[in-house]
This record gives structure tokens, C-alpha cells and sequence, in this order.
């Protein structure tokens, strides 16, 4: 598999990630980890730590778990190993916020080749697209175009586009995209993205239900005020099982709605298992997804027990916001970050 030739670490350049890390244990120690996600989730925009810290090998050999490789071929071989194990696949070229619309076109250029080359292969593997990557921040229909070329073929090949959710401030435009594409352009192999930790994703879905949408239900991975989202993590689960509910309702079953559950909380899982064995769903009816490098143990369990199961491989050199979301979601992760670190 190839994987992104790390970047060269002089001893002079120890001084300060060691200096960094310390500062952040430390920090760490004393505050706790809620604080220490807020601080992560900023990292994760900030572009001085993304200069800084895509620099050092060892983030590299940290982010690795989590990125199937720098290039699509490194993306189609762990996709073969995933499917030959009996897991389907989305993936996703890394990339977001773009700056300009040369670096959208590029990303809609590589997302193109990736369906070209998941027909040619005859892989199990759908893609998964940020809106943010391809443009929707500097003009919602540049962002549209990008992504109807790409359902569009996606369509001729038989594939399907799921649309990732970003930040609040790009909940409706990335809904708008989404339901331009089903009734103005006709194009059904299109899903998006709800998060439980937004107030208002249960009217989200209840209109997404009335039109019989993909929905993949995650918690949410970005930093975002109490205004606009649950600030404890009990309401946000219980908004979870909560809108899962309605995803396998009877209505929305009707109405043709397939649900993906995007957790690794063994909570949220079992609880989705109970309800849909209580209530005879078929495990066809609905796919759990998890991501790359997160929880394989579980991913293959619940193969076994006859469930589908989805994993989200990422790929390409624009880790460093991504890494660092994985990193905020479980702060246990940066002492495998540190640990690697004092082992270099
Ligand atoms: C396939 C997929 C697609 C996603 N797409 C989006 C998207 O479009 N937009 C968006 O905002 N977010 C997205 N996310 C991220 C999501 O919103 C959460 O931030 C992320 O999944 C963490 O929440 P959780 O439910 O997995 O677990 P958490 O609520 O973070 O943790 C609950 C429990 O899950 C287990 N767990 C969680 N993480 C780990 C880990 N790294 N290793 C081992 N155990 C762990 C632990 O037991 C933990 O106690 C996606 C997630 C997945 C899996």
C-alpha cells in the first residue's frame, strides 16, 4: 500500500513538538478532556498548526491508522482487502474548504477517476464528498455543479454519492444541493448527511423521510455553539437513538428511506440491534458505518452476526483537519500520538 513519504525531522526540530505536546499534556492534565476537544477542534482549522504539524514525521505515522494511503491506487487496494472481508466501502478523497475554484475543479477531476476506477475494478465501494471541497464556500452553485457532474456519474456507472455534512453555517446550502439534484436534476443515487447534535435535525428528518431519502445519521464532529446544537453528549446520544427511531419507522420504511448509523458507541449499536430484532426489520433494510482504522474488531463482529457494515476510507495528502477531528473525538488518541512521539 503507499503510503505518503513522511517528512524528514531534523534533531533541532524535537524542541518544539516536543514543547507543543508537553504543553498540551499538561493542559490536559489539568482541565480534562472536554476542554481538550474544544482546543482540538480549533487546531483543526488553524492553519499555522496545519503547517506546523503536518511537518512532523511522527504525525504521519500517527494520522497512517486513519488514511488509507496518499493516491487512489493506495485507496483501491485497502478497499479490495475490506471487501474480500466482507465490508462495503465509501470513500473519500481528502480535502476541504477550498480556496479557490481551480482547487474545486481539481477535486471534482480526482473524484471522477476514483468512479472510473471503483467500475473498472468491480469494487464494493461507494464515495462520500465534502461540499466544502468542492466549493460551497465560495459559491453554493459552484459547489452544485461539481456535485451534480459527479452524481450524474456516478448514475452512468451504477454508483451512488453521499454528501458529508460540514459546519452549521453549511446545513441549508448542503440540504439545497442535496434536494436540487433529487427533484430538479432527477437524481436518486444521492444521500446526505444528518448530525444529532443539531437542534434541528429532527425536522431535518422528518422532511428528509417524507422524501424517502439515504440518510446517514452521525453525532457531529465539528465545534458548535450551544445555540445552534446540543452542548452535553447525553442529549446529543439521546437525540441519536431518537432519530433513529424515526429513520425506521414504519413511515419512513414506506416511504423507502435507508438509514446508515455512523457510530462506533457501543451503546448507540446495541440499541439499534434490540430495536430492529424487537420490531422484525431485516438487517438488509439499514447499514451501520464506522471509519477507517476505528474499531475493525467490531466492524468484522457485526459482519459475522449477518449485519451491513460500511467503513469510511479516506484518502490523499489533505489529512491534517481530518486527522485532528479523530484525535478530538477520542483525546485518549493523543497519548498514542504522544507515545509515538517519545519513541522517535
Ligand atoms: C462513517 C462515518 C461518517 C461520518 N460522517 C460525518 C459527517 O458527514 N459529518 C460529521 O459531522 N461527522 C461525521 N462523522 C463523525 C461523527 O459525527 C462522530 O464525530 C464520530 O463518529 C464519533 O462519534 P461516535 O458516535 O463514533 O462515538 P463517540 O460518541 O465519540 O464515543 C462513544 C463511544 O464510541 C466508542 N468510540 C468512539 N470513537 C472511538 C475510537 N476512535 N476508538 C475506539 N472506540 C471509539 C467508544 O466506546 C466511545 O466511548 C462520521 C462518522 C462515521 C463513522
Amino acid at each position: 500500500m503507499d503510503k505518503p513519504t513522511p517528512p524528514s525531522r531534523s534533531r533541532s526540530a524535537f524542541l518544539i513538538p516536543a514543547l507543543f505536546l508537553g504543553v498540551i499534556s499538561w493542559l490536559l492534565y489539568r482541565n480534562g478532556e472536554s476542554w481538550l476537544r474544544q482546543v482540538l477542534l480549533y487546531l483543526s482549522n488553524a492553519g499555522w498548526a496545519r503547517e506546523m504539524v503536518s511537518n512532523w514525521s511522527i504525525s504521519w505515522r500517527v494520522a497512517s491508522r486513519f488514511v488509507a494511503g496518499s493516491d487512489r491506487d493506495a485507496a483501491m487496494a485497502v478497499t479490495r482487502d475490506m471487501n474480500d472481508a466482507g465490508l462495503l466501502i465509501t470513500l473519500d478523497f481528502l480535502g476541504e474548504s477550498c480556496t479557490n475554484e481551480g482547487e474545486a475543479y481539481q477535486a471534482r477531476a480526482e473524484i471522477l477517476r476514483l468512479l472510473d476506477d471503483i467500475d473498472q475494478r468491480g469494487l464494493n465501494a461507494n464515495v462520500s464528498v465534502k461540499p466544502s471541497q468542492l466549493g460551497l464556500k465560495i459559491d453554493p452553485n459552484l459547489a452544485f455543479e461539481n456535485i451534480c457532474a459527479l452524481v450524474s456519474k456516478a448514475s452512468e456507472v451504477g454508483n451512488f454519492i453521499r454528501i458529508d455534512m460540514e459546519d452549521h453555517p453549511t446545513t441549508d446550502a448542503t440540504l439545497d444541493v442535496y434536494r436540487r439534484l433529487r427533484y430538479q436534476e432527477n437524481l436518486s443515487n444521492v444521500g446526505v448527511v444528518i448530525q444529532s447534535y443539531l437542534y434541528r435535525s429532527e425536522a431535518d428528518i422528518e422532511q428528509l423521510i417524507e422524501d424517502g431519502a439515504r440518510v446517514r445519521l452521525c453525532k457531529g464532529a465539528y465545534a458548535e455553539p450551544a445555540e445552534v446544537a446540543f452542548p452535553h453528549k447525553p442529549d446529543v446520544d439521546a437525540n441519536y437513538l431518537n432519530l433513529s427511531r424515526l429513520l425506521l419507522s414504519p413511515a419512513a420504511r414506506a416511504k423507502g428511506v435507508y438509514p446508515a448509523f455512523a457510530t462506533h458507541d457501543p451503546k448507540m449499536i446495541d440499541d439499534i440491534k434490540r430495536y430492529i430484532q424487537v420490531n422484525h426489520i431485516p438487517s438488509d433494510a439499514f447499514e451501520f458505518q464506522m471509519l477507517y482504522g476505528i474499531r475493525r474488531d467490531l466492524q468484522e463482529e457485526l459482519v459475522k452476526e449477518g449485519y451491513r457494515v460500511r467503513v469510511y476510507v479516506p484518502y490523499g495528502t489533505a489529512w491534517y483537519p481530518y486527522f485532528v477531528r479523530r484525535l478530538a473525538e477520542r483525546p485518549a488518541n493523543m497519548w498514542f500520538f504522544i507515545s509515538n512521539f517519545l519513541r522517535a
